[in-house]
């Protein structure tokens, strides 16, 4: 088996085994494999071996090598989980499935822009700053519940989940239980969170996606 597909099962199982001890139901948890800074020839077993949710953090990036690949597998769902800027909503909202770094008005406006420009509409994940760290993109917490509501109501935005990326020098499970309490507060079903070195304990606390980038296609 290929060395990248052997790692794909592994991960697979881990949260199999994850979301069978939380009491979850086997496929309650989807796989992202985030395929960012590997080219397409790395990409193609993985695809071969039959997963096709994906996700990449630049829009340039993704541009360059996910067109050809979603045209040869017209299934495959491919996630932004990196910054968006406002200036490639448009570039974005063509081609991504889901959009999980929705963190502020100006992007929320160009969305449902372009949106109804291209009659194409992505599925939409507010990005929240669970540990309030200044480097990192997502909406304060605190702010969330109220952002997720203005998403709705003044853009007319259908906001489908949360997604976080807990500090790298912290226990991550006190930023999952936060998230999944904003969830419930807005109402919301879906949580994005959990990477390779945690995506165990998110499945735990609740995730409903994780995004796996090295524990599959190895270190960037
Ligand atoms: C790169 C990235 C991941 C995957 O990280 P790994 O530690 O390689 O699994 C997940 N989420 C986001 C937002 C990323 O940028």
């Amino acid at each position: 088996m290929d060395e990248t597909v052997g790692r794909l099962r592994l991960v697979e199982a881990k949260v199999a085994a994850a979301a069978a001890e939380a009491g979850r139901a086997a496929g309650a948890v989807t796989l992202v494999a985030v395929s960012k800074t590997f080219e397409a020839g790395d990409i193609r077993p993985v695809l071969a071996a039959g997963q096709r949710v994906f996700g990449e953090n630049r829009v340039q990036e993704a541009q360059a090598k996910w067109p050809a690949l979603k045209a040869e597998f017209p299934d495959i769902e491919l996630h932004l989980i990196g910054p968006l800027q406002s200036n490639k909503a448009k570039e974005a909202v063509a081609l991504f499935d889901v959009i999980e770094t929705v963190d502020r008005e100006k992007i929320a406006a160009e969305l449902a822009k372009e949106i109804a420009r291209q009659g194409r509409a992505p599925r939409l994940y507010v990005q929240v700053n669970t540990g309030l760290e200044p480097q990192k993109a997502g909406i304060d917490p605190r702010e969330s519940v109220a952002f997720v509501k203005r998403c709705r109501d003044v853009h007319g935005l259908a906001i489908e989940g949360l997604m976080c990326i807990p500090p790298a020098d912290e226990n991550p499970g006190p930023h999952f239980a936060l998230l999944a309490r904003i969830a419930g507060e807005a109402g919301v079903a879906k949580l994005s969170m959990g990477m390779s070195g945690d995506y165990e304990t998110a499945v735990a606390f609740g995730a409903t996606s994780v995004r796996v980038g090295s524990a599959i296609f190895g270190t960037r």
